[in-house]
């Protein structure tokens, strides 16, 4: 018997117009073959399990994968449930191509939309690579006779009586030119290896003639008395049981650090991982690793690996994970995400933002739940997640509503970690709800150090996403003002004493204007708490972070010159001296050298700076020493 029948579509042929659209994916076509083969094989397991059909004692469940380069075809054979020739009508004729026709309603609109799953198309995906296509499969079901199917993967097919004899089905792909690469056993290996690594069924993929080339050239070299030569084995690529699918109760450490190393080729042990496991209201199974920082020039990327039934989806997924936990490193298997549309119905979908909601809230959990009982080791791992749990602050109100009692700051003062609420509490009688950080505890030790002077502490803020972070802590948490140690810390530092006397201030501005001939330069004597500092220069906080952000930029030159106040300290002998001194030149000298110093511990000073600033010091010790 044999039928010729018309595909129920109007186009004359849809591969062309379809091809456009997964062209860029080619290789999926392999997953979609295997994970198909899978499912008839686990379905197969189903129906035996439940004593709906009878299988062999020693069935052994198998997908095979085999080439055939002279042939040029790949085939993909399981022992699964098979197909009848009327399922074969109905899952491959009405379903697989009704599917392509659905998808080209959709899409015919859309430019670069990319498809990142079934569509009722998995079966249709063979044809980006094949010219022919066949099916040969026998149902499981009593009686039912062998099919034999094929198709040019234009508008029609051809079904007759078919030879398997065997239960299951094979997928003949007699390949086209894109095909060809596919019959190098190294280039579909490594796909097969993308795709299938963690599929639930045991895959093989071989190479007969490889192999026999293989095992006559064993034999050649063969010496007398040695055993006779065999090939290894054949061993399956996949892991049937990834970690994700069993219970954490049943896992030690060294299961998820070697299915770390493993899968994501990162030599670094994780600093910690999230073993996540939800059944209602959605199914979500999957492990998240917290990397381990490398040096701040390796790229801090992370990778998520999204599965749906243990058949690998997609890296970083961001519709489906939130993009701040794209920083860390795991699998995600999501059974019931909806993959059979476009990234853009991802991203409205509420289900999708449920799950996504889950992930950040288990997270979130992770973290607070280490921060309470764990708190050392949540301090040794802060250097490696502050710039994970900063960013999911600013990208997630959530994530900060969870995390905002965890949030911790190291001191530069004691270098231990402190709580905001913590810093703030310590410093509520000097400044009541003012944090000083410094972005640089090196360069900025002079104005840490007079801090530390009047008992007081500094925080260490040195990465780039401090800012922004900061300007997100100081608009949740009212009054709250970060400033730089060098910037208003007169304010900290003053004494409670009376003003200072105007005259002398005058008197001051007037010296330090003089010597360094700017008449424009803000200068303003305070009484200072430390009389070991003489001059401090003052930035204003609102030009530093400006600046900060024009260097984030990598608009350094747009970084203005500060509108920098110079604080003379008039509890400083030293400035009480040069006041009442009428040794004009010394004064001058010993202003310029004062304002040079204040310069020199917030920056280097320029060549000519320098230059100037150690031969004045020459002089003043020619002075000192010779007067
Ligand atoms: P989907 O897998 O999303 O249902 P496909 O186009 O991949 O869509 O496959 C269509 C249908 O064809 C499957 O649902 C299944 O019923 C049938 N089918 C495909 N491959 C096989 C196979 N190897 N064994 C048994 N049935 C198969
Ligand atoms: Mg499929």
């Amino acid at each position: 018997m044999q039928e010729k029948g018309n595909l129920s579509i109007n186009s004359e042929n849809l591969f062309p117009i379809i091809k456009k659209w997964l062209y860029s994916d080619q290789d999926i076509f392999i997953r979609e073959l295997v994970s198909n083969a899978a499912d008839a094989i686990v379905k197969m397991k189903k129906l035996a399990a439940m004593g709906d059909a009878q299988v062999g004692e020693d069935e052994t469940w198998a997908v095979t994968v085999s080439i055939d380069e002279a042939g040029k075809t790949i085939t993909v054979s399981d022992n699964g449930i098979g197909m009848t020739d009327e399922e074969v009508r109905k899952y491959i004729n009405q379903v697989a191509f009704s599917g392509a026709a659905e998808f080209l309603e959709k899409y015919k609109d859309a430019t670069e939309d990319p498809i990142i799953g079934h569509f009722g198309l998995g079966f249709y995906s063979a044809f980006m690579v094949a010219k022919v296509v066949e099916i040969h499969s026998l149902s499981y079901q009593e009686g039912a006779k062998a099919v034999l199917w094929t198709s040019d993967g234009g508008s029609s097919y051809e079904m007759s009586d078919g030879s398997r004899d065997h239960r299951g089905t094979d997928i003949i792909l007699h390949v086209n030119e894109d095909g060809e690469k596919y019959l190098q056993t190294y280039e579909l290996r490594s796909i097969m290896d993308k795709y299938c690594s963690f599929m639930p069924v045991p895959v093989y993929l071989t190479n007969p003639a490889e192999e026999m080339k293989r095992l006559e050239e064993m034999r050649k070299n063969h010496k007398d008395g040695e055993p006779e030569p065999s090939l290894p084995e054949p061993k399956p690529i996949n892991d049937v049981e990834p970690l994700w699918t069993r219970a954490a109760k049943d896992l030690t450490d060294d299961d998820y650090k070697n299915f770390y190393h493993k899968v994501f080729m990162d030599y670094k042990e994780p600093l910690f991982w999230i073993h996540l496991n939800m059944d209602y209201p959605f199914r979500l199974k999957g492990i998240l690793y917290f990397p381990k920082l490398g040096n701040e020039f390796e790229s801090s990327e992370g990778q998520v690996k999204l599965f749906c039934n243990q058949v690998f989806v997609a890296d970083n997924v961001k519709e489906v994970i939130p993009e701040f936990l794209l920083l860390l490193k795991g699998t995600i298997d999501c059974p019931d995400i909806p993959l059979n549309v476009s990234r853009s119905f991802l991203q409205n979908d509420g289900y999708v933002r449920k799950i996504s909601d889950y992930i950040t809230r288990k997270v979130a959990d992770k973290l607070k739940s280490l921060f309470t009982s764990e708190r050392e080791n949540y301090e040794k791992y802060w250097d490696d997640i502050h710039p994970f749990v900063k960013y999911g602050c600013l990208r997630n109100e959530k994530f900060y509503d969870r995390m905002k009692d965890c949030l911790i700051f190291k001191s530069a003062v004691t270098d231990k970690y402190v709580t905001l609420p913590d810093y703030l509490e310590a410093a509520k009688e000097k400044h009541d709800k003012k944090v000083f950080y410094t972005s640089d505890p090196r360069q900025q030790a002079q104005y840490v150090a007079a801090l530390k002077g009047q008992n007081m502490d500094a925080v260490i803020l040195p990465t780039a996403i401090d800012l922004p972070f900061i300007s997100l802590l100081e608009s949740k948490n009212e009054g709250v003002r970060f400033l730089r140690v060098d910037t208003n810390l007169s304010e900290a530092l003053k004494s409670d004493d009376a003003e200072t006397d105007s005259e002398k201030a005058a008197k001051a501005e007037k010296i330090f204007r003089e010597a360094l001939e700017n008449d424009k330069l803000n200068v303003k004597l305070e009484n200072l708490k430390d009389t070991g500092v003489s001059v401090l220069l003052e930035n204003s906080e609102e030009g530093q972070r400006m600046n900060d952000m024009a260097r984030l930029y990598g608009m350094a030159e747009l970084a203005r010159q500060n509108d920098q106040t110079l604080v003379v300290n008039a509890n400083s002998p030293l400035v009480a001296h040069l006041l009442a001194s009428e040794n004009e030149e010394l004064v001058k000298k010993a202003a310029c050298q004062m304002y040079d110093l204040a310069r020199l511990s917030s920056r280097p000073l320029e060549a000519a700076e320098l230059n100037a600033f150690i031969s004045r010091t020459q002089e003043l010790l020619d002075a000192l020493i010779g007067g």
